[in-house]
């Protein structure tokens, strides 16, 4: 006698997605949206009929709100959701920026953040989070053309840099590739995936001759560029099919920031902790690191959370009042504004530099924010007991 088997339990909705998949795929894709974004639909599909959620939201980059009123109105009107999906509008700058707090407060119990990849693990939200990278599929034809027809088959090494919108086509161009020329390399800082790059961290490619990084804009390449500043890069604009060589004066950026810190060493008085209050930007583990160091050194400090940062801001908190910010939020908001600060605006690695606990190297800077493999001033890195006594 077989013990009965119990038929797998399908939600009305799935079967109803499955209906209408078709309908939706040439009416949503091809009409409202670029047909070239992966908007993971089937997944999100899946993820609500799970447990058949009740209040669902939604978090985009700014680029990205655009389309959410397509999502909802998909979703909604096709009997996906019983209740309007809620958005987000706090500003999204990465992963880091994650809103589950909010999430939480409207009440929601399933939860969509697109265009980033996981840098918050997902057991640490407050609210259950499914992350959409949204992968852009381009036409890599070009860019094998364009590759072989620049670089000689006597080049020793190819690299590959993205942002996770990207990083799907490496597999792809690497099988193209690979009998053309001796090696391509994608490298990897976990705990991002292979070829990812963010803009504070980077996977280190020191002395490597070629980096080819594929996407639009510049602050991601940038990043690449500081962590790695004696390789040559090329950037693969995948929307114009257009290569380019690009440059960052590293001297420049070093003597900015060395500037800032020698400031900081002449006016070593009142500090202000300025902490990202964006989403999960302000890193606990980062502030109690740096508050250890205070401990230390028996300096004192204020400390207060902000979901902004910005010269106004520090102008008014400052006045008369503060010598240095320190801020536990984005590190590139240093590095990309500092010179327009009125205040030293020192990040957690530089705070460490201020006091010795680690050496400014005249070559290079660290961008390992997210790192596994960071210094002890980074998001994952837990403090020794050793370092500190
Ligand atoms: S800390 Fe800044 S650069 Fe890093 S992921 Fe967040 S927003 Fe992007």
């Amino acid at each position: 006698v077989f013990p009965l088997i119990k038929k797998k339990k399908v939600f009305p909705f799935f079967k109803k997605y499955v209906l209408v998949e078709k309908i939706f795929l040439s009416s949503f894709y091809f009409k409202q949206t670029p047909h070239n974004y992966n908007f993971e639909i089937e997944k999100t599909v899946k993820k609500i009929n799970r447990k058949i959620s009740r209040k669902i939201c939604f978090q985009f980059p700014e680029g990205l709100q655009k389309f959410y009123l397509f999502l909802s109105d998909f979703f909604f009107s096709k009997g996906f959701f019983f209740r309007e999906p809620v958005i987000s509008n706090r500003i999204s700058f990465g992963a880091c920026c994650i809103d589950d707090i909010f999430f939480k407060l409207v009440g929601a119990d399933t939860s969509f953040h697109y265009g980033h990849s996981c840098l918050v693990p997902i057991i640490k939200c407050l609210v259950p989070i499914s992350y959409i990278f949204l992968e852009i599929y381009f036409d890599q034809s070009f860019l094998v053309e364009i590759l072989k027809k620049n670089f000689g088959k006597a080049e020793s090494s190819l690299n590959f840099l993205s942002t996770i919108q990207f990083i799907s086509c490496f597999k792809k161009i690497e099988n193209e590739l690979i009998f053309y020329f001796k090696k391509i390399k994608i490298p990897q800082n976990k705990p991002l995936s292979p070829g990812e790059t963010l803009g504070c961290t980077s996977p280190s490619l020191w002395n490597s001759k070629n980096i080819v990084y594929i996407g639009d804009g510049r602050f991601h390449l940038e990043s690449c560029m500081i962590e790695s500043p004696n390789s040559r890069f090329f950037q693969y604009n995948p929307f114009s099919h257009l290569l380019f060589v690009t440059e960052f004066s590293i001297k420049e950026f070093l003597e900015e920031r060395k500037f800032i810190l020698l400031k900081s060493i002449i006016n070593q008085k009142n500090f202000c902790f300025i902490t990202g209050a964006l989403g999960r930007q302000g890193d606990a583990n980062i502030f109690k690191k740096i508050k250890e160091i205070f401990k230390i050194k028996k300096f004192k400090f204020f400390s207060i959370f902000s979901t902004e940062i910005s010269i106004d801001k520090l102008d008014i908190l400052g006045f008369k009042k503060i010598d240095i910010f320190i801020q536990i939020a984005c590190p590139r908001l240093s590095y990309d504004w500092g010179k327009i600060f009125n205040f030293p605006l020192l990040t957690s690695f530089e705070v460490s530099v201020l006091f010795g606990f680690t050496v400014l190297n005249n070559t290079r800077y660290s961008m390992d924010y997210f790192s596994n493999s960071g210094g002890f001033w980074t998001t994952y890195i837990k403090p020794k007991k050793k370092f500190f006594f």
